[in-house]
């Protein structure tokens, strides 16, 4: 056997043996975060963008003025726990340029966006859920919440120099006070909420009643995903 055809069939294997899983059962897809594929394909002049499954990207890669605040792989988050090994905003693509396009919108009017959350791994909604298994505040895992999906965005408003403005109560705020329909807020607060719904929803996304923070992308459905980011080169 020549080398070529050699290498032909090792990284066919390789391919094989990668492959994602899907259980029909849960309709969970399952990447591989290590194996013969991922150390083939690993390149070192690849960004860290290149590791993701296909169809998923870093928000960083996409958009690098986009701030991140991710508040998961940092225990200043309501169960006090660092739940993420690295902070990264990882969303489905198409979800990622409607995002994109938000920010564009906004930094013409002088605004940013700072990040919360984006893409959550399934094992991470159970850590939640078992902490506070409170369906109005954790989405059961069962089910599945858009972020598990890749398709949700927890954000806020900052001005032109990134500093985050009022938006009435801070970030997993659980009360009344974070809901859309509070209107008991200065007029500044008010108009903030508004700019933002206004344009996320402007590029399909869709506000919920209870989180002034919280979008979910609905265009189309995509299925619950279990794989966890690489934290290398970042
Ligand atoms: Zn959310």
């Amino acid at each position: 056997m020549n080398v070529q055809v050699f290498k032909i069939l090792v990284f066919g294997i390789a391919l094989y043996i990668g492959r994602p899983t899907i259980y029909a059962d849960e309709s969970i897809t399952r990447f591989p975060v290590s194996g013969p594929l991922q150390s083939m394909v690993l390149e070192k002049d690849m960004t860290p963008n290149d590791t993701l499954p296909r169809g998923w990207i870093d928000m960083q890669v996409l958009d690098s003025d986009v701030q991140l605040d991710i508040r998961y792989a940092t225990p200043n988050n309501f169960v006090n726990e660092v739940l993420y090994p690295c902070g990264r905003c990882i969303l489905r693509e198409q979800v990622a340029k409607a995002l994109e396009s938000v920010h564009a919108s906004l930094r013409e009017q002088g605004f940013g966006i700072k990040v919360f959350d984006c893409y959550r791994p399934l094992p991470v909604q159970q850590k939640l859920w078992n902490k506070v298994p409170d369906a109005r505040y954790v989405t059961p895992p069962a089910k599945g919440s858009m972020h598990n999906r890749g398709a949700a965005v927890d954000l806020t408003l900052t001005d032109a120099k990134g500093n985050p403005l009022d938006m009435g109560t801070g970030y997993d705020f659980f009360g009344e006070e974070a809901y859309h329909t509070y209107t008991d807020l200065p007029e500044e607060v008010l108009q903030m909420r508004a700019l933002l719904r206004k344009e996320m929803e402007e590029q399909g996304f869709k506000h919920i009643r209870t989180e002034w923070w919280h979008y979910s992308f609905q265009e189309q459905q995509y299925d619950l995903a279990d794989f966890l980011w690489p934290c290398d080169g970042i």
